[in-house]
């Protein structure tokens, strides 16, 4: 298999090059160059197996020749073996039409570890055939920080520069980051936002002073594997439910676009669904996109699900990309305008391809506590606010036929944002005893101010060079 970038003018690579790549040359992101296939009968042969064995199934065609099918095997049981429920992501049923698929047993909490306790087992796989040393560089709204330093603290050959927003994560989320003390982790809190830090990220990508000399990795979800990961969850809660003789529709709490554009994927391959439901919190502009074609951002507002508060969902790319036919240099004209201005018009026939597939609902806090507490009084079901928003999203959609599933990705434990579950729900969940004693332990981390130069300079003076 071979990848593409989104912009048409970089390198193609095969899957390990992905794995260890940023961003493309050209700014882009790497996609697989055709979208691989199963029949009917293949997607029904898939029912009833364990995660790790669909996992590998799912995931074989886009590794390609760069690991065995035994090794991937491994390598996925390794990963799923360390989640906390026999089933690793179950699906419960709330009433006659409403599930959720919890995607949070992992060391972590969210969903996060899905993919990425998967991507430090490939990290070290494809470090070990040569001498390369890796410089992971991320940006976090809380979720992915923890789940990315889990996945590679203390790990040989890879560093890991955590940025966060100072003050917009929630304690335990930072706590699970700023506790981890290894010589090859580090946190830093900037001044900002989340969409702050990560375009911090995506320049320091395309800095060749610093790429030059460090081999520059991306845990985000613009890292192709991650959104790999993901797509196996959509094939394991839809075979449950009927697939593929019966459609399924999801409601996923959007922020990055990362998850949602994996449940495309899926579709891509041939399972019928429904319809995607992207869920989005005040911070809007999918919603705006996908409503009305207006790809404009905004300001960003802190809401008590901070991982849907951004307002450049660096995911989208990849679906415009298939809107324009995989045009990669009028892509690349789109998103230099969105850029340079903060706002780009999707084309008729962007909007048409997603209109087919997604729809999408805003949900405010208000929205959110009510949803919270309806699966709470009624279902018995503590859900996080992420998921109470893509639930309230699930409830209120009127496009889903009678009789069709709607299956809520449930992407956080609900004791991850405690303070918001009490509020609405009057309950205080308590963190599961595998992530222990997080509260008495010591912080790490490092405070600037989010100026590019600055942070910079801070990750090459500690990083180690490519081949060091
Ligand atoms: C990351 C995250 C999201 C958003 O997922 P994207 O792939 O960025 O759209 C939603 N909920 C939680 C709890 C998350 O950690």
């Amino acid at each position: 298999m071979k990848y593409v970038s989104t912009r048409g003018q970089a390198p193609s690579l095969d899957f390990q090059g992905v794995t260890l790549a940023g961003l493309a040359s050209d700014g882009g992101l790497y996609v697989p160059e055709v979208w691989p296939q199963f029949t009917a009968d293949e997607i029904a042969g898939m029912a009833g197996l364990p995660y790790a064995q669909l996992a590998q199934k799912i995931m074989l065609p886009f590794v390609g020749d760069c690991l065995t099918s035994e090794r991937l095997l491994e390598l996925c049981e390794k990963a799923y073996g360390r989640f906390a429920h026999a089933a690793v992501v179950p699906l419960k049923q709330l009433d006659e039409t409403q599930w959720v698929l919890e995607l949070f047993h992992g060391p972590t909490l969210a969903f996060k570890d899905v993919a990425l306790q998967l991507l430090g087992l490939l990290f070290e796989e494809f470090l070990a055939r040569g001498d390369d040393h890796l410089t992971i560089v991320g940006a976090t709204s809380g979720d992915t920080g923890s789940a990315a330093i889990d996945a590679v603290a203390g790990r040989a050959k890879v560093d890991i520069f955590m940025l966060h927003p100072h003050g917009r994560v929630s304690d335990v989320q930072r706590r699970q980051m700023t506790t981890v003390i290894a010589p090859n982790v580090y946190n830093i809190a900037i001044d900002g936002s989340f969409d702050d830090a990560q375009a911090t990220v995506k320049r320091m990508f395309n800095d060749a002073a610093i790429t030059g000399r460090f081999g520059i990795a991306a845990v985000n979800s613009i890292n192709w594997a991650r959104l790999m990961a993901q797509v196996v969850y959509y094939f394991y809660a839809a075979l449950q439910l009927g697939a593929p003789g019966r459609k399924v529709a999801f409601s996923v709490p959007t922020g990055n676009f990362g998850d949602v554009f994996a449940g495309y994927v899926a579709a891509k391959m041939g399972l019928p669904i429904e319809r995607l439901i992207v869920a989005t919190n005040v911070n809007d502009i999918l919603h705006r996109a996908l409503s009305t074609g207006d790809y404009s951002a905004s300001t960003v507002t802190a809401t008590a699900a901070p991982s849907m508060d951004i307002q450049v969902s660096s995911n989208f790319e990849r679906l415009l990309f298939d809107g324009c036919g995989r045009d990669g240099a009028a892509l690349a004209e789109q998103m230099r305008t969105f850029e340079a201005t903060k706002a780009v018009q999707l084309t008729n026939a962007q909007r048409e391809s997603s209109a087919a597939l997604f729809s999408s609902e805003r949900a405010d806090a208000g929205d959110m506590a009510n949803a919270m507490r309806w699966a709470y009084e009624m279902c018995g079901e503590v859900l996080d606010p992420h998921t109470a928003i893509a639930l309230h999203a699930a409830r209120v959609a009127t496009n889903i036929p009678a009789g069709v599933p709607i299956v809520t990705l449930a992407t956080a434990h609900p004791a991850k944002f405690v303070d918001a579950v009490e509020r609405a729900t009057g309950l205080r969940p308590g963190l599961p005893a595998r992530v222990g004693d997080l509260f008495d332990r010591e912080e790490r981390c490092d405070h600037l101010t989010g100026g590019y130069d600055e942070i910079a300079a801070y990750v090459t003076s500690r990083a180690t060079a490519r081949n060091g």
